[in-house]
């Protein structure tokens, strides 16, 4: 049998007197006495079909989301009866042969986009959830973003390779995800953070320009923007330098926002400095579709006689200030930001409200001199009503404390611009609470001078960047280290002994000694992108079988315990605490 011979999202008044025949799903029935109008929906679109029940027998069993196959002839439909809200809303098909080409039971939820779905249950039922439009156009978009990926980046000459999901253990600041082997008992396969090492052996190997759609682990905490396996575009290329690199995502970037979204991005992207990035937004993402910019007021108060700011400077900190507008906030709410400094590390902070005639509300106004107020005014171009926070701390908590404001503050809703900026200039290595120094990128990337790392690792710079997007890490990348002795001098830095260097990297080391091409490279979270571009707070909205927030997919059921039997195959046992754990969690569910 024949199941169609037109696509139903296709047809308009041309095709007017037609005989077509359909297939798709029954998203709505309309029963109305002696004739039935049923939406036919099909991945092209919707067109509604009319069935008269009296000369279709199969009709009467008909219910939502049946698969069924219609012939019929194309009519406009009566006048004032057309919808204009659907692209097929001026015709309608009336039907000669219906057929049931398969049954379906009961829905779990309405299919219908205005139900709102428990997000655990969309996601048990993702089959039936991606038949609503909001899914489904994510992920079409998502395709769409790919394809243009994949393009461009053919057409400029970039190979696409796969590499490896089953590698060594190499790290990239988050845990890996771990896999037994059972051909060598007790050894384990980690999956890929990211093609990392990969695609700089693949420079090493004289391909010069290479991308990847590529799969990758990260055994983070979740959060809304992060899943434990995503995909990245990845890219990489030989005798290249960091612009090159940024010209090249920019010109992905833009086919991706003209397919997707049909407009136009302005290149080259603005660039910032990491160090700008602090120091005016508080943040290495700031969202640049607000201006709300942090003013540094140390200046004005290197005479202070107000002691907290005074001592700030003293120990050198910073003040520094931000105005966020007038967001009418009680004294209440007021003091609540004084908490969420506090909570975010800070001393304390300071907040003023600047009055109808211009003077200045706050607990501390009184220790201000007339000249310090007026500064802060003009520095913060404070007018009647606004908010200005004020921060006397280290200049890294000051960032930190006024970058979270901004954001909340800042960021309007609904605004759908898109609003690109490379990050550049990132430190080599960051320093961790405890005071150790981790890359701030990862190990392979080149320090902008190799003289300045050895002296003062802690202040160097990397030729490193990001790519962000309102306000959203895109992607990082960097070029690459490809002198054998800087990366072994930045596995020392890093505290990594020369044994351990060996055994963890000897064999990357050992390739970067064969004439290893300078080398530069990116990559870009898909889902990030997509997500954004389809103004999706959340990236599992486009990815077709997310996970949750615990890491599980409702869907499968995984993950799941395993038979004894695979486990002993693979030489592993649980410890015995998981399995007491695990024995009484099935105990206390079974009473
Ligand atoms: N491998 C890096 C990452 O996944 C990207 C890069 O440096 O190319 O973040």
């Amino acid at each position: 049998m024949n199941y169609r011979d037109t696509r139903a999202g296709e047809l308009t008044r041309e095709d007017a007197g037609r005989t077509v025949q359909l297939a798709g799903w029954a998203a709505r029935i309309r029963d109305q006495g002696g004739v039935m109008f049923v939406d036919l929906r099909e991945a092209t679109g919707v067109v509604q079909v009319v069935i008269d029940p009296a000369s279709h027998s199969q009709a009467e069993s008909l219910r939502r989301e049946f698969c069924i196959s219609v012939s019929g002839e194309v009519s406009l439909r009566p006048a004032g009866s057309e919808n204009p809200d659907l692209p097929t809303g001026e015709v309608e098909v009336v039907v000669s042969e219906l057929h049931i080409l398969s049954a379906s039971q009961a829905l779990p939820f309405q299919l219908d986009e205005r139900a709102d779905v428990d997000e655990l249950v969309r996601l048990r039922y993702r089959y039936l959830d991606m038949r609503r439009s909001r899914v489904a156009a994510n992920l079409r978009a998502r395709s769409v973003a790919v394809a243009a990926m994949r393009r461009v980046l053919t057409e400029a000459g970039f190979l696409d390779i796969e590499t490896p999901t089953l590698i060594k253990s190499t790290p990239e600041g988050a845990r890996d995800v771990l896999v037994p082997s059972r051909l060598q008992l007790g050894d384990f396969y980690a999956l890929p953070q990211s093609p990392q090492l990969f695609k700089q052996l693949l420079m090493v190997g004289g391909f010069e320009r290479y991308f990847q759609i590529a799969r990758c682990y990260r055994d983070e905490d979740f959060r809304s923007d992060r899943q434990l396996e995503f995909s990245q575009l990845d890219i990489e290329g030989s005798f290249w330098g960091r612009d090159d690199v940024l010209a090249t995502i920019e010109a992905v970037m833009v086919a991706v926002a003209r397919d997707v979204r049909g407009v136009e991005l302005a290149t080259p992207f603005p660039r910032l400095t990491y160090q700008e990035a602090l120091d005016r937004y508080g943040t290495d993402k700031p969202d640049l579709r607000f201006a709300m910019e942090i003013a540094d007021l140390s200046d004005h108060f290197a005479a202070t006689e107000f002691n907290a700011f005074a001592s700030a400077l003293e120990s050198g900190g910073v003040i520094r200030g931000l105005n966020v507008g007038a967001a009418g906030l009680s004294r209440s709410g007021l003091d609540a930001l004084v908490d969420d400094a506090k909570q975010a590390g800070a001393a304390g902070l300071v907040w003023m409200v600047v009055e109808d005639d211009g003077s200045l509300r706050s607990p501390v106004a009184k220790f201000l001199s007339a000249d310090e107020q007026a500064a802060l005014m003009e520095a913060l171009a404070g007018t009647p009503g606004d908010h200005l926070l004020i921060v006397a701390d280290r200049a890294r908590i000051a960032a930190e404390v006024l970058g979270r404001f901004r954001t909340r503050f800042g960021s309007p809703e609904g605004h759908d611009e898109l609003n690109f900026l490379w990050v550049v200039d990132f430190p080599v290595f960051e320093e961790t609470p405890g005071g150790e120094l981790v890359a701030a990128h990862h190990p392979f990337s080149a320090p902008v001078d190799v003289e300045d790392m050895a002296t003062s690792p802690a202040t160097a710079i990397a030729q490193a960047y990001d790519l962000v997007l309102n306000g959203s890490e895109l992607g990082s990348g960097s070029v690459r280290i490809h002198d054998p002795d800087v990366q072994q001098k930045v596995f020392e830095i890093l505290g990594i002994s020369p044994d351990e260097a060996e055994r963890r990297f000897g064999w990357f080391v050992e390739a970067l000694r064969y004439g290893t091409p300078p080398h530069a490279g990116f990559a870009v979270g898909i889902a990030r992108l997509v997500s954004i571009l389809q103004g999706e707070p959340n990236i599992r909205e486009v990815i077709a079988f997310p996970k949750t927030q615990t890491g599980v997919d409702p869907l499968t059921g995984s993950p799941s315990p395993v038979d004894d039997h695979q486990l002993a195959e693979l030489g592993i046992a649980l410890r015995p605490e998981v399995q007491a754990a695990r024995d009484e969690a099935a105990g206390s569910g079974a009473d």
